[in-house]
């Protein structure tokens, strides 16, 4: 009886069109005429002007299944993903929409009849398992009563609604526009969960426990630039529920991974690197970690390049890249190092053309550029290890000529060097073989000291030298880490963290200055969005 995740993205916007709602297909990833925004990051975002009054349609109630992506910018779920159980990068957010049609009593009475009821389309979720947030009220707003007296109203409990303050539950678009108090609906996904987390809190204090499921915000506001709150002639309704999450509620696991909007992805993923995780192999979590990682990747690069992103050395292209980087190196970890990024788009087509038809067209057009890009990157790897070797030689000569100097009497440092360069590179080779062999002439005394240089050193790979190969050449940093490690090299990690901050401090400061060329060719910050309202507002409780 489980209901496959098309079944709920097909109920979902079905239980809506029975409400009089018009189905309207997803945007594109790439917000049309919204340079503000990086990527589409909400059901909202198509509507953005339909609230704000500035655009008409001839319907006031719509339902979508919206592809989103929350990587680089202010949205940025990209670390979490592999390590939480309910982020991606990519998503489908379901949602339902009132521009100035109904309110807050119906949206809460739409939101509970489809996640509780058992008719036609609704979830039939067992209500003692829900929990609802509602605005606790500050300065300007009061306390969101309202939609505290429709929740009891309907069923739920008083003692299962918490008042959250305006980071969780105010919700806005933009510094100025419409905005206004917003409920969250989470599951508890019971004590499996909470075992599994090794802590067992009440809500709301366990976030892999009780999941957030669903959003429904109550534009009731105007915010004018100097911050007053008017109240809109129309108020209106934004939600947004991810499809990911809600089908592992339906389906009964902890995961999004474990879904079938996931499996056959995983299931390709370990075909591909060829590496199966047993899933009663607990232990391997980084390899599980690895290909979860690999299947979400996937699916974010599939869809953004389908929607005309290319990856490129700023702006968009850069976060499609590092996400394209970032799959290949966990394949990389899975011992795979040979391009199949490219192999994963047709599973991604595979899974998702039946939703998204647009992807039988593109999907031959994607797995070229994630080719190309596997390639480039294979050689891209090649030279910033080439680099990395460089910084390695440099790191241990600057260990090692402390030892040589304190030689009394002085002694010819190049020669002694020129000992110990000739060992490491001919791998192999030892310093007894290079003194008998290689440089018969040098004195045996150099050896010595060669030998004790060699073992005294502690080499340390200078954070900021690290970061310049890390962002000129996109080299991930755990390939420089475990490199290091290998190469017995201490990384200067603290140093690292350094450069960094300056160079997004440099990063922020011209983009202050309007200048969005004068940024850090790699690394640059990326556009900030006008539409800040889903990240400034909400705690993102994801722990890594
Ligand atoms: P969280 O607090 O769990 O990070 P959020 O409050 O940031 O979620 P919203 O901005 O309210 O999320 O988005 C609406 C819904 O979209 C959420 O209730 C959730 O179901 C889903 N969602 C948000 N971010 C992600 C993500 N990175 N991956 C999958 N689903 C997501
Ligand atoms: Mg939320
Ligand atoms: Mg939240
Ligand atoms: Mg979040």
């Amino acid at each position: 009886i489980n209901r496959s995740g098309s079944q709920i993205r097909e109920d979902f916007l079905r239980f809506f069109e029975g409400k009089g709602h018009r189905r309207v297909h997803s945007s594109s990833l790439v917000p049309a005429n919204d340079p503000t925004l990086l990527f589409t990051n909400a059901g909202m975002n198509q509507f953005k002007d339909v609230f704000l009054g500035n655009e008409k349609r001839d319907y006031t109630r719509a339902v979508s299944s919206q592809k989103c992506v929350r990587a680089g910018g202010k949205h940025n779920d990209l670390e979490n993903v592999g390590f939480t159980r309910r982020h991606h990068t990519f998503f489908e957010m379901l949602g339902n929409f009132s521009f100035g049609d109904y309110f807050k009593k119906d949206a809460i009475a739409y939101a509970w009849e489809l996640l509780t009821s058992n008719h036609d389309h609704c979830f039939g979720i067992d209500p003692s398992r829900l929990y609802v947030t509602i605005f606790e009220g500050d300065a300007k707003v009061p306390r969101d009563d309202e939609a505290e007296k429709f929740w009891i109203e309907i069923g739920v409990p008083k003692e299962r609604i918490f008042g959250m303050s305006a980071k969780d539950n105010f919700w806005q678009m933009g510094d100025t526009g419409p905005c206004g108090p917003c409920s969250e609906i989470f599951y508890d996904m019971g004590m499996g969960a909470a075992e599994e987390a090794g802590v067992d809190k009440p809500f709301p204090h366990d976030d892999q426990r009780y999941v957030e499921v669903w959003n429904l915000v109550f534009m009731q506001f105007d915010r004018s630039s100097d911050g007053t709150l008017t109240p809109l002639p129309k108020p209106s309704i934004d939600t947004g529920m991810g499809l990911e999450r809600i089908a592992a509620v339906l389906q009964g696991v902890l995961s999004n991974f474990e879904t079938d909007l996931f499996t056959p992805l995983i299931v390709r993923a370990e075909e591909l690197t060829g590496h199966k995780v047993e899933p009663e192999h607990a232990v391997d979590e980084r390899s599980r970690a690895s290909l979860r990682i690999i299947a979400d990747h996937a699916r974010a690069a599939t869809f953004l390049i389908s929607d005309g992103v290319l990856p490129a050395n700023e702006g968009r292209g850069y976060v499609l890249r590092k996400i394209l980087r970032r799959g290949i190196r966990h394949g990389r970890l899975l011992g795979q190092e040979k391009p199949f990024m490219y192999e994963m788009v047709f599973a991604v087509r595979d899974e998702m053309q039946v939703a998204y038809p647009e992807l039988k067209e593109t999907a031959e057009r994607v797995t070229k550029v994630v080719l190309a890009e596997e390639e480039q990157f294979a050689r891209v790897l090649g030279q910033a290890e080439r680099e990395l070797d460089t910084a390695f030689y440099s790191a241990r000569r600057d260990a090692q000529r402390p030892v040589i100097l304190s030689n009394k009497p002085p002694v010819r440092v190049d020669l002694i060097e020129l000992a110990i360069t000739t060992v490491e590179s001919n791998p192999g080779l030892t310093l007894e073989d290079v003194r008998k062999n290689h440089l018969p002439t040098l004195p045996d005394a150099y050896f010595e000291i060669a030998s004790r240089a060699m073992r005294e050193a502690k080499p340390i790979l200078d954070g900021s030298a690290a970061f310049r190969i890390y962002e000129t050449f996109g080299m991930p940093l755990d390939f420089m880490v475990d490199a290091a490690r290998d190469a017995g090299i201490k990384f200067d990690h603290e140093g690292f963290e350094k450069a960094k901050e300056e160079e997004q401090q440099r990063a922020r400061a011209s983009w202050k200055g309007g200048s969005q060329k004068s940024a850090a060719p790699v690394y640059r910050e990326l556009p900030k969005t006008e539409f800040e309202g889903y990240s400034t507002l909400r705690v993102d409780g994801a722990k890594v």
